[in-house]
């Protein structure tokens, strides 16, 4: 069975070479048949050049493709590239950076082949190697996202998975624009078994995810599998009237009953700006769905080739 690997790569120049020699050695004559398919996602630094060179010098020997996106279109587009031209029967999503070690994917083949109901083996990190504060929000997140969406959610399970082919077409039939791998994962369903691993140190250059990079990505993910949001403007909605008729019949029997006029200036006012904010808020979110719903409708492709190197296909 032919193993493909899919190695979505953003400014990797210091890594790509490591992580075709360690692959290599690892798999030596541990694995037979595999296919490297490096997705250059529009790399500023010499990463096309590092590919290039590598494919030039030895696709004789190894299978080796090589995508090269027009620009950045990010590691959700680098890894649909990356599925929708590898050939293998198997596929592994793996990071070039080499924090993920190819050792991993020979366990991963070892898992898959002990069972056959498997279609899918994925990695999580047991024991994360960063900061509390940061640990805290992804454990949120996940309960959060768990709670309001259909889909189930593995915290610490990355995209560093191996899958059949099965399990790949499910994945490619999902074309959506706006995609979290994590969700499309767990939406195709299939039998999937989740081992633990080490994240290494990373070989060279830096990480791509920031704090407000990582929020964002969390905010995709909750508007892309949980309409819940939309239901908040609902529920606030009927909180608030529900609110204003109480107070409106406390204050008619204070007028009727009691004759006290009820100063009103300040509470209209911290009223009104309460009304607004939440109005706003809910607006917001129904917007943040619709613009979604905008750039899908528009149908723009998810990245856009520039090169693809392969055997027997140059340019
Ligand atoms: N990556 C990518 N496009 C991007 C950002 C990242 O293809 O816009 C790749 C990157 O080259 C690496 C993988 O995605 O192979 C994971 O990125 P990174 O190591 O920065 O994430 P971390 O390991 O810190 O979660
Ligand atoms: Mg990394």
């Amino acid at each position: 069975m032919k193993l493909s690997l899919v190695i979505p790569c953003y400014n990797e120049e210091g890594n790509v070479e490591k992580f075709f020699s360690e692959v290599n050695r690892v798999f030596n004559s541990k694995v037979s048949d595999y296919e490297f398919v490096f997705i250059n996602d529009g790399s500023k630094d010499k990463t096309y050049q590092k590919l290039k060179q590598l494919y030039n010098n030895h696709h004789n020997e190894s299978n080796i493709q090589v995508l090269t996106f027009s620009r950045n279109f990010g590691k959700e587009a680098a890894m649909y590239a990356g599925l929708s031209k590898a050939e293998g029967d198997l596929v592994c999503i793996i990071d070039a950076d080499l924090q993920q070690r190819p050792e991993v994917v020979l366990e991963m083949l070892d898992v898959l082949n002990s069972d056959e109901e498997l279609d899918c083996v994925a990695a999580y990190q047991q024991s994360r190697k960063e900061s509390k504060t940061l640990s805290a929000f992804k454990s949120a997140f996940y309960k959060l996202i768990n709670k309001i969406s259909d889909v189930d959610f593995v915290n610490g399970a990355s995209d560093f998975r191996l899958m059949k082919r099965v399990m790949v077409d499910a994945i490619l039939q999902m074309s959506e624009f706006h995609r979290f791998s994590k969700g499309l994962f767990s939406y195709v369903g299939f039998n999937t078994k989740y081992i633990p691993y080490e994240v290494a140190q990373r070989e060279s250059g830096e990480s791509k995810w920031s704090f407000s990079k990582l929020f964002k990505y969390a905010l995709e993910g909750i508007f892309a599998f949980s309409t819940a949001p939309l239901k908040l403007a609902t529920f606030i909605g009927i909180f608030s009237s529900v609110c204003s008729i109480l107070y409106l019949i406390v204050v008619v029997i204070q007028k009727l009953a009691f004759g006290i006029d009820v100063p009103g200036y300040a509470t209209i006012v911290v009223l009104l700006l309460l009304i607004g904010g939440l109005l706003l808020f809910c607006l917001g979110i129904i917007g943040e769905y619709l613009s979604k719903m905008y750039v899908q409708v528009k149908n723009r492709p998810v990245y856009i080739l520039k090169e693809h190197l392969k055997k027997d296909n140059q340019g």
